[in-house]
C-alpha cells in the first residue's frame, strides 16, 4: 500500500470570487510545497475547465490523472434544489459528458462561464441516482455550515432525511473547516460513513489549497482505489484527517446574519441583580455576560434554533429584528445524540492544523497573508525542512527549532493540541492566540 494526501474539493476561475491565476501550473506548484499528491481538478463540469483538463491530463494504467507529478480526481461541486452542495468525484472524461448531458436539462447555469458550481433543480436523491448510475461518487459538501449545507439551520438533521432511499449511495461527508470528527462524530447516523477534510480552495495560495487534505493507504491514485478506501475495503482506507481548527473556520460560531457579529458568553463580573443579561458590543462581537455563562449559552442556542433571538447591535444601530444564527459547533449540539464524540472504531485520527502561512504570520506580528516577508520565510522553510505537512506533522522539533524557535513552539503547541482560538464566525475566519 502507498500513502496519497488528498484534497478533493477545490474550485476553478469558472466560481465566483476565484483566482484568477488558479492553473494546473500554479495547483501543482503549492501541491508541491504543502506535500499533496492528489487534487481535484475542481469545477469539471465547467465546458472551457472541462476542456482545459481534457487537453492537459494523462491518463496513467491505472486509469489516474496525472499532470508534472501530481495526480488528479476529475471533481466538481452542485448545489441542488433543497440548496444543499455536494461534492461529486468522477471516474474519467466520459462519466462527465454523460453527468452534464443529463443535469443539463435541470441547470440553468451548468454551461455557463460562471457555472464552476452548478444550480440543479432536482432533489437531493435524485442528484446522488444520476451520478452513481453514470459512474461518479457523491456525499454532501460542508455538511453543517450555515448556508448551502444539508445540516444547516431548519434543514435536515439525519442524512437519510435528505437523501431518502438513495443514502445508501452516498459516499462520504465532507466535513467543512469550521468541524472536526471530534464534532461530526457527536451524531450517530454519521458512524457508517468516511469523513472527507478538503480544502474547497478558491485560490492557488498554500494558505487555501491543501488546508484540509485527507492522507489515503491505496494501491494506486485512481478513482476506483478512492472508492475502496472511503468503503475500507481490501486494505484499504484513509488513515488521518487533516484540516483547520473548527474554530478558525468561518462559520464556528453563532452570528447575526446581518451585521456579522459573533455571539460570545462571557463570566460576568459581578452578580447581576436583577437577573438581566448583560451584554457590550464590539466591532466584532456581542459579548453577553452571565453568571453560569455555560448555562445562559445554552439557553440561548435554544432560542436561536427556534429563530426567536435577535441581534442586539442591529437594534441598536438600526431599530430592527435581525435573526441570530447557529454556527457550525452549536447546530451539531442542536442535532447531536451524544454530548461526547462518540467514535467509531474505523474513524481515523484528525489533525487540528494551522496553515503554516498564518503561523508565520502571527510570528512575525504581520496582518496580511500576502505579505512579503512571511511569503518569503514560507519559501525559505520549505526549502530547508520539506513540505508543509512534514513541518507541522512530522519533523523533529529540534529541527524547525533550528531554522526559528518561536514557529517551533507553534508547532509543537499544534501538536499537543495546546493552542487556544478565537473562534471564527459570521463569515469571519478564526485567529491564533498565542504568547510567544
Ligand atoms: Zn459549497
Ligand atoms: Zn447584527
Amino acid at each position: 500500500m502507498y500513502i496519497f494526501n488528498a484534497d478533493l474539493h477545490i474550485h476553478s476561475p469558472h466560481s465566483i470570487a476565484v483566482s484568477k491565476k488558479l492553473n494546473l501550473d500554479t495547483m501543482i506548484k503549492t501541491c508541491k510545497k504543502k506535500g499533496l499528491n492528489i487534487l481535484g481538478t475542481g469545477d469539471i463540469l465547467q465546458p472551457e475547465w472541462l476542456k482545459y483538463m481534457e487537453t492537459h491530463l494523462d491518463k496513467d494504467k491505472n486509469g489516474a490523472f496525472l499532470y508534472k507529478g501530481v495526480n488528479f480526481v476529475l471533481q466538481t461541486e452542485i448545489e441542488d434544489v433543497e440548496s444543499v452542495h455536494e461534492v461529486v468525484l468522477f471516474p474519467d472524461f466520459d462519466s462527465v459528458r454523460e453527468i452534464q448531458k443529463k443535469l443539463k436539462p435541470h441547470s440553468k447555469n451548468i454551461l455557463d462561464e460562471w457555472g464552476g458550481r452548478p444550480r440543479v433543480n432536482l432533489s437531493p436523491a435524485e442528484c446522488v441516482d444520476i451520478i452513481t448510475d453514470s459512474g461518479g461518487i457523491i456525499g454532501p459538501a460542508h455538511a453543517f455550515t450555515p448556508f448551502k449545507a444539508i445540516f444547516r439551520q431548519n434543514k435536515f438533521k439525519t442524512l437519510k432525511e435528505c437523501y431518502q432511499d438513495a443514502v445508501k449511495k452516498v459516499s462520504f461527508v465532507e466535513l467543512g473547516l469550521s468541524a472536526n470528527t471530534d464534532l461530526a462524530d457527536k451524531m450517530d447516523c454519521l458512524k457508517n460513513v468516511s469523513f472527507l477534510s478538503n480544502s474547497d480552495a478558491h485560490s492557488e495560495s498554500p494558505r487555501s489549497l491543501g488546508r484540509e487534505f485527507n492522507k489515503f493507504e491505496m494501491e494506486n491514485p485512481s478513482l476506483d482505489e478512492i472508492i475502496l478506501a472511503l468503503e475500507r475495503k481490501d486494505g484499504r482506507k484513509i488513515s488521518l484527517n487533516v484540516g483547520l481548527h473548527p474554530k478558525l473556520g468561518k462559520y464556528y460560531n453563532m452570528f447575526c446574519n446581518k451585521c456579522r457579529r459573533r455571539i460570545i458568553f462571557k463570566k460576568a463580573k459581578k452578580k447581576s441583580s436583577s437577573g438581566l443579561n448583560q451584554y457590550s458590543l464590539t466591532a466584532e462581537f456581542v459579548v453577553n455576560y452571565a453568571d453560569e455563562p455555560e448555562k445562559a449559552k445554552k439557553n440561548y442556542i435554544n432560542q436561536v434554533s427556534k429563530n426567536k433571538m435577535v441581534c442586539p447591535a442591529c437594534k441598536e444601530e438600526f431599530g430592527k429584528n435581525f435573526k441570530i444564527k447557529l454556527g457550525v459547533s452549536e447546530r451539531i449540539d442542536v442535532i447531536s445524540d451524544h454530548e461526547k464524540p462518540n467514535h467509531p472504531a474505523h474513524r481515523p485520527p484528525y489533525i487540528n492544523a494551522i496553515p503554516l502561512v498564518d503561523i508565520i504570520r502571527s510570528v512575525k506580528r504581520i496582518k496580511s497573508a500576502t505579505s512579503k516577508t512571511v511569503l518569503n520565510e514560507y519559501e525559505k522553510i520549505i526549502k530547508e525542512l520539506g513540505s508543509e505537512f512534514a513541518i507541522l506533522t512530522e519533523i523533529s522539533i529540534d529541527k524547525v527549532e533550528d531554522f526559528d524557535a518561536n514557529i517551533a513552539k507553534i508547532v509543537k503547541a499544534l501538536r499537543n493540541d495546546k493552542i487556544q482560538y478565537t473562534p471564527g464566525g459570521g463569515g469571519t475566519y478564526g485567529e491564533i492566540k498565542f504568547d510567544l
